[in-house]
């Protein structure tokens, strides 16, 4: 019988692409640059590295092909190690933040757009690399923005170097004139037919109409799997929830219905599932974030539920917030989501919307995120003058203004807006500069163990505590047990306590199960924790320890995180302290109906009914003015110090 692996071999021969690899490879020998347009799925990001490597491009070096997401570049490298017959991580392999699967034999390398930047730092000019493949380049993420600029300089000292842009949709001519007049090519795709049809139940929400059309679906049409477009973890997780329930209520067999959740963070043992294929008699309903859009490809769907929206980060430059907010898609995700219910047979597409509600396509990224990380990159690149660098789209200069303020109020580069010392080391951490800044700035308060404890545990997302359903006073009781002391201890440090306790139980899964804690989480953590142990004694700070001393910590964590101070207002909310922005302590917050804090510093801010302020911890305004004396001045914060007298 056949194995997986020559299932996958012999599936390559039926894609799109295979007709058309010698073309693809003959212009790609003739042409530096070349744009490359095709539908999903068919064959650009498994086939291309491959027929690359059988050409002999990987002789020269490696074939790198970056993805704007973790989970497309963890998924797309497995499918290709299985289609070459190879161990993941070793001829093909992936890295993404926090995770490095190659090894010194990867020759095909997967990698999130954001690692590549990171690459450009130590390989200017991507030396070990014969080509580089900058895939899904429509959806123009801010790291692939920077790397469009940053390979285009390569290509002009590098004359054999490969560069592939790759897109699913027909944004190929603004690529082209970015990229000097780069030949373009169409790889035709098989696209069936999709039905249009438009859902909307009277006074129910998005969700429940979505669960009701899943229903209606299975119930109605002939076989065939589901893709319904959700918004993030937590809804897949409610829809899921709900799913089953209904199925429950209506006497669906378990067998009949297959649930498959893809999310970013869903754990990579669970990630193959969405792609095996459903037993006979049974239909699957994927539940995807935009991750299924055109990044991943998931065969036999037939229908496609769009509710129409999605996350995006949005950044205001004038108050410094940030936010993922749920939006409306663009018409061009609209398309997009359609098509992939006809890629097998005539497909339909149940909208939940109005598709001229829509704006044509979406703001590239650029123009509505915070640019602190990527300015300093690119200083740390050499690049002085930000204002006049090549950007696709430039972003607006109140943007760059604000990241360039914020840089230099952490010390990160000086007053002539050249990288410092600080700046550089900051630099070595794959993380945003506050929290880098927290990193490298807790050496001086002699707490750089306990503070990557906090920076680990605060990386790993927001997955630590877990409340099942019908145990949630128990598992809201087990936490506050971190929280317990005579004043009021935040969350930072309560993460901190958490991480200690693990330790100290050798790192016991049985402990985390009765504490309510995620051990796969604190794994990770640890991992984490590892790496930047090492980048430490790389940039030479010194490892040390002060568990005793809260305030050292909390001057720790301040010395990165002071822009996010926030001050108690009388009716219980807080008010950042530099803006005139309401803020509320989340409701997951150890903090939340404690007796409030005056002063507190924040991790980030949510939004959902309100601007939720996620992890909290108390502080001391006059810290603000000893640790941040550039950004905060005695006026910021001597309203609710009357008494005292100025100096
Ligand atoms: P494109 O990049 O053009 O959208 P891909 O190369 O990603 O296309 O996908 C081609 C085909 O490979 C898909 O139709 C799918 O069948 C298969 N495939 C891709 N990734 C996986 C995976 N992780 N598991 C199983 N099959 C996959
Ligand atoms: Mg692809």
């Amino acid at each position: 019988s056949k194995t997986v692996a020559d299932k996958a071999r012999e599936e390559r021969e039926f894609l799109p692409i295979h007709g058309y690899r010698d073309e693809l490879l003959y212009l790609i020998e003739k042409n530096q640059v070349l744009v490359i347009v095709g539908e999903t799925g068919s064959g650009k990001t498994t086939q291309i590295p491959q027929y690359l490597q059988e050409a002999g491009y990987t002789k020269r070096g490696k074939i790198g092909c970056t993805q704007p997401r973790r989970v497309a570049a963890m998924s797309v490298a497995s499918r290709v190690a299985q289609e070459v017959g190879v161990k993941l991580g070793h001829e093909v392999g992936y890295s993404i933040r926090f995770e490095d699967c190659t090894s010194d034999k990867t020759v095909v390398k997967y990698m999130t757009d954001g690692m590549l930047l990171r690459e450009l730092l130590t390989e200017p000019k991507l030396d070990s690399y014969s080509v580089i493949i900058i895939d899904e380049a429509h959806e123009r993420t801010l790291s692939t923005d920077i790397l469009f600029a940053l390979v285009k300089d390569v290509t002009k000292v590098r004359p054999d170097l490969r560069l592939i842009i790759s897109s699913a949709t027909l944004e190929a001519k603004k690529f082209s004139e970015y990229f000097d007049s780069a030949r373009i090519y169409l790889i035709p795709g098989r696209r069936y037919p999709v039905e249009k049809l438009y859902r909307r139940w009277p006074d129910a929400d998005y969700l429940e109409t979505a669960i009701r059309t899943v229903f209606q679906i299975h119930q109605t049409e002939p076989t065939g799997d589901i893709l319904v477009f959700l918004t993030g973890q937590e809804e897949i997780e409610t829809a899921e929830t709900k799913l089953k329930r209904r199925m429950i209520d209506l006497g669906t067999k378990s067998s009949e219905i297959i649930i498959c959740p893809i999310y970013s963070n869903l754990p990579t043992e669970l990630q193959a599932k969405v792609f095996e294929p459903a037993p006979k008699g049974s239909r699957k309903v994927v539940l995807a974030t935009n991750i299924a859009e055109t990044s991943l490809t998931i065969d036999g769907i037939r229908y496609v539920i769009d509710p129409g929206y999605c996350k995006i980060n949005s950044y205001n430059p004038r108050t410094g917030m940030e936010s993922l907010l749920v939006s409306p898609i663009s018409k061009a995700s609209a398309e997009q989501r359609a098509g992939r219910s006809g890629r097998t047979g005539p497909g339909k597409c149940f909208r939940l919307y109005n598709v001229k509600d829509l704006e044509p396509t979406t703001i590239p990224e650029i123009q509505r995120a915070n640019l602190a990380s990527v300015v300093l990159t690119l200083k740390s690149l050499g690049i002085q003058d930000v204002f006049t660098f090549d950007f696709m789209d430039p972003p607006p200069e109140t943007a760059l203004l604000k990241a360039l303020e914020l840089l230099y109020a952490l010390g990160a580069l000086d007053g002539n807006g050249e990288i410092t010392k600080v700046g550089e080391r900051m630099v070595e951490f794959p993380v945003d500069p506050m929290l880098s800044k927290m990193i490298v700035g807790s050496e001086k308060y002699k707490c750089s163990k306990e503070i990557i404890t906090i920076a680990a545990m605060l990386s790993v997302g927001n997955s630590i505590f877990y409340r099942p359903k019908n145990q949630q006073l128990l598992a809201d009781n087990a936490r506050m047990n971190f929280y317990v002391d005579t004043e009021n201890v935040g969350d930072h440090i309560a993460l901190l306590r958490v991480y200690n306790s693990w330790k100290e139980t050798n790192y016991s899964t049985q402990w985390c199960y009765e504490n309510f804690i995620q051990s796969k989480s604190m794994k990770r953590a640890r991992d984490i924790r590892d790496q930047l142990i090492g980048l430490l004694n790389k940039i030479g700070v010194e490892l040390n320890s002060n568990p005793n001393d809260l305030d050292a910590i909390k001057k720790a964590i301040l010395a990165g995180f002071f822009p996010h101070s926030a001050k108690l207002q009388k009716d219980g909310s807080y008010r950042r302290v530099k803006e005139p922005q309401t803020v509320y302590v989340h409701p997951n917050s150890g903090l939340f109906g404690a007796s409030p804090s005056k002063w507190l510093v924040y991790h980030e801010l949510v939004l959902t009914t309100k601007e939720y302020m996620r992890h909290t911890t108390e502080m001391k305004p006059e810290w603000l003015i000893e640790i941040a004396p550039h950004y905060y001045k005695l006026k910021d914060i001597e309203d609710t110090q009357p008494k005292k007298t100025h100096r």
